[in-house]
Parts: C-alpha cells; structure tokens; sequence
C-alpha cells in the first residue's frame, strides 16, 4: 500500500477472483466457464472490418446489441443495459440503488459484500437456511435494497419464482436486484415479473452460458425508470462500458439460439452425470441449477480433496469461510474433463 492511498479504503479488501493459470493443459473447473467455444456465428461476425472500425468509439447505445436482446427476451428496448460484465452492471445498481444499505445472504457472490463497502453502504448478511436455501421470509419488513443471486453462487440452489414474488411484494420501495447469472442451466428466471414490478431489476452474463467470459458482457433488465437510473450511473463512471467487438460478438450470440441450446444441454448433461457419480462416492451434493455443483466430499477434507485435485492438474474451488469451509465448488467442464475429475476423485477418496 502507498502512503497516497484514500484513508477510506486502507482496511477495505478487495474481492478475490478463482486462480487463472497459465498453463493451458490443467482442468479447469474453478470459474463457472463455459468448456464450449462461442458460437461459429460469433466467429464469423467479429472479422477484419470489425477490427478495423477499433479506431472509432464503440456505439454508445449498443444498437444492435439491444434489439437483439430485446428480440430474444420480448422485453422493450428502454427495458435493457449493457455492461462491461454483469459485475459492472451490479455495481451500478448498488451504486444507484443502494442509497438505505443492502441485505443479501452470507453465503453468496462474495463481489456484493465488497462494492457495499467500496460504495460505503451499510449491509446486512442474513443467514441462509441450514439445507443452503434462501428463506424469503428473511427479506421482508427490510428497508435495504435486497441483492440475491438466483440459483445462488456458490451453492447452485435456487429458488422459486414465487419466493421472487413475495420478496418483491415485501420490498414495495426498494429495489429487488436478482443476479441471474446461473438461470440458464435449470433455474425460474424472474424476467416474467418486470413488467409488474417496478422494483425488480435482473441481471444476466454472457460468460456462464454464452462462452463469453473474456469478452465481458453482462445485461440488466428493468422497468425503463430504473434502466435510466443504471444509465445515470454508466455515463457518471464509463460510458463507452461495452467495447465494439464484444457488442458485434454478443449480438451473433444472442441470434444463435441453437448453439446456446446445444452447449446448455451438454453442460446440464455433464452436471446430471457429475451430480450422481460423486453422490456415488459418498459425496454430499447440493441440488445444482448452475453450471457447477457444490459438494462435500466423504473421507477428506474439502480442503485436502481440492489440493489432491491440484496435484492431479484438476483446478477446482475452495472458499476460506464459515459454513461452506466442508465443500468444493466444482465447474461443470465437457463429459471428458468430468470423467477425468470422477477418476481423480475415485482414486483420492478409494472409491
Ligand atoms: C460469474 C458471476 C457474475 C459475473 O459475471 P460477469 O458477467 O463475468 O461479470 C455475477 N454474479 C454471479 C453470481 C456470478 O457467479
């Protein structure tokens, strides 16, 4: 730390992201990533002439971006933002948003708690259930913007689209932000209630089910008050936030409906077969509707079992804090690399 540092932020730590090496021949099983290249559309659309127009700004409203958003969700233009990331686009809505302070869980996406103090807004963790679940109970009679990621990372569980409601309903004046950057593989996504509600905002990625983690893009959708607020944010902060070749490679993305269909089911696939052979072996698996699962491993400890992962070139992860400290958190790869992870564990567990 320099001596020049803002006095604010000397104790603040900073959100830790899973290790990316540089070895290229490790499994990697430790960031939610897709094991699929993006779709051949995305290929062919991100060309020369694309590089060539770098020289210019990108376009500020993400033409072409958004209708093809706007097409595929049957939501209103004015109902969609872009982002660099769906990190960027929670932050602007705890930023904008955030102003009475925020509840979310304590086991959750360990980014929330860390803009809540880099903005400098009171929060409150609120214990999940004993089984991992989020009881919507928890959110009611609360004057604080609520934050919940659904399915929730780092356990996949999600919650209906009914528990949303109540929550919603519970929180008339505040804003109800739902991460859904795990939707795709399984869980209820809140998008149906936005034209209802004028408290709910949902943000999604590209880099989970999209193939896209790379090229940073994220999107929120909201009733358009609420879009504009998240605006007022973006053109306070960076507003040329998506970069050119990421809007053209999103927008190809979003009109390939098939490639996203194909590599959505062989991810599930991979998850259902991963799910019933560590059961096999004894692990604890929670109920996954991401593209990873979180499970506890029988014989050894969770710790121990990610490290023998390690030395078997098999990356996973492994979250340092209360209640979760028993469990690994396992990305979903192809059918092969979870065959490869089956046989490691096997031989790790003398199974
Ligand atoms: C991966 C992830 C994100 C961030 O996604 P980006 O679009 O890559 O910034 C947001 N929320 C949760 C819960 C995630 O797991």
């Amino acid at each position: 730390m320099s001596r020049f540092l803002n006095e604010r932020l000397a104790a603040f730590s900073a959100y830790v992201p899973g290790e990316q090496p540089k070895n290229a021949s490790l499994i990697k099983l430790n960031t939610n990533e897709s094991p699929f290249p993006p779709s051949p559309m995305v290929m062919e659309a991100v060309n020369k002439l694309q590089v060539e127009r770098l020289r210019l700004y990108s376009d500020l409203s993400a033409t072409d971006l958004i209708q093809a958003l706007s097409e595929d969700l049957d939501v209103g233009k004015d109902m969609l933002i872009t982002g660099n990331g769906s990190d960027e686009i929670l932050y602007f809505a705890m930023l904008a948003f955030g102003g009475s302070g925020a509840r979310f869980p304590d086991i959750t996406y360990g980014f929330y708690p860390v803009w809540a103090e880099l903005i400098g807004i009171p929060f409150e963790a609120k214990p999940l259930r004993d089984d991992f679940s989020v009881d919507p109970e928890d959110y009611a009679g609360n004057d604080r913007m609520v934050v919940l990621a659904n399915p929730n990372a780092p356990t996949g569980i999600a919650m209906p689209r009914a528990g949303i409601e109540q929550i919603l309903q519970a929180n008339p004046d505040r804003v109800v932000l739902i991460d859904e950057a795990y939707v795709d593989f399984g869980g209820e996504s809140a998008l149906p209630l936005v034209d209802k509600y004028e408290n709910l905002l949902v943000a999604r990625t590209f880099s989970k089910s999209r193939q896209m983690a790379g090229a940073r893009l994220g999107f929120a959708v909201g009733q358009p008050a609420l879009i504009q607020d998240l605006d007022k944010m973006r053109f306070a902060i960076n507003p040329y936030n998506v970069n050119s070749l990421t809007q053209i490679a999103g927008a190809a993305s979003v009109r390939d409906p098939e490639y996203f269909r194909w590599t959505r089911d062989r991810v599930i696939n991979a998850r259902d077969y991963t799910s019933a052979e560590l059961t096999k072996l004894g692990f604890v698996v929670l109920p996954s509707c991401a593209n990873f699962v979180f499970a506890k491993p029988c014989n050894i400890g969770a710790r121990d079992y990610v490290q023998a992962l390690r030395a078997r070139n098999i990356l996973v992860r492994w979250f340092d804090k209360d209640r979760i400290r028993d469990y690994a958190r396992i990305s979903i790869g192809s059918m092969e690399q979870m065959r490869a992870l089956i046989d490691a564990t096997a031989e790790i567990v003398g199974g």
